[in-house]
């Protein structure tokens, strides 16, 4: 115990202690639920991506390739939440199609059938997702108490808006069909906003192209992600 703190004063003598940097929130342990749900998203952006890929693969739509992209950028801002919270990654080793969580590995395959069915229903597969990722990030985001993670879920939630916007439109110019909402945990009213609102702007420079109703101003820096 003397040289304990023996050592914690020479360190303080030194200037070591005391540095801000060393006590920011982020160096704060994640919960087991924090983690859990890192570990998932970084899974659901994957089946987001390979499921657009292998659409893509057969219908050729420039959406499902342009959107997969992003998915990769989803899934590689999460990898580097996995590593620097020293998190194994589920993903790992794994190929297209390939799932480290059970359900997420039925749900590709159910998705990959549903929209190989035809174009138009490959379409809807992407809303689905994108409705699916929506509630599942937002979720997350209401569990975290963590900023750095907080922000790349809300770039990942601004980024899905985006998406469901995309793959509505394409149904639209492509075959005539208007968007309905799907996924049954999805607020309509919600969809109902992000369908009529316009395209944004996601990631760093981002700014909340839709702001959250003034009821509900004290969301504690999480309104960038658009809570509830
Ligand atoms: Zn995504
Ligand atoms: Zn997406």
């Amino acid at each position: 115990m003397l040289a304990r703190s023996l050592a914690v004063a020479a360190l303080m003598a030194a200037g070591v202690l005391f540095q801000p940097v060393a006590w920011s929130a982020a160096t704060l342990p994640l919960s087991e639920v924090e983690e859990a749900d890192l570990l998932f998203m970084r899974e659901e952006e994957k089946l987001a991506r390979d499921v657009y890929l292998t659409l893509y693969e057969k219908w050729e739509l420039a959406t499902f390739s342009n959107i997969a992209s992003s998915e990769q950028m989803h899934m590689n801002a999460l990898l580097k939440l996995l590593k620097k919270y020293d998190l194994p990654d589920p993903a790992a080793g794994n190929d297209i199609g390939e799932f480290t969580d059970a359900d997420l590995q039925a749900l590709y395959a159910t998705l990959v059938a549903s929209g190989m069915v035809g174009p138009q229903e490959a379409l809807m597969v992407g809303g689905l997702i994108e409705e699916k990722d929506m509630v599942d990030i937002q979720a997350a985001i209401d569990r975290s108490d963590h900023a750095d993670i907080d922000l790349v879920y809300a770039s990942l939630l601004c980024g899905s808006r985006n998406h469901l916007r995309g793959f509505a439109q394409a149904l639209l110019a492509q075959f005539g069909v208007t968007y309905t909402l799907q996924w049954p945990e999805s607020d309509s009213a919600q969809i109902d906003a992000i369908l009529t609102g316009p395209m944004e702007k996601c990631g760093r420079n981002a700014t909340p192209a839709m702001t959250p109703p003034a009821s509900d101003n004290d969301c504690k820096g999480k309104c960038l992600g658009w809570s509830k």
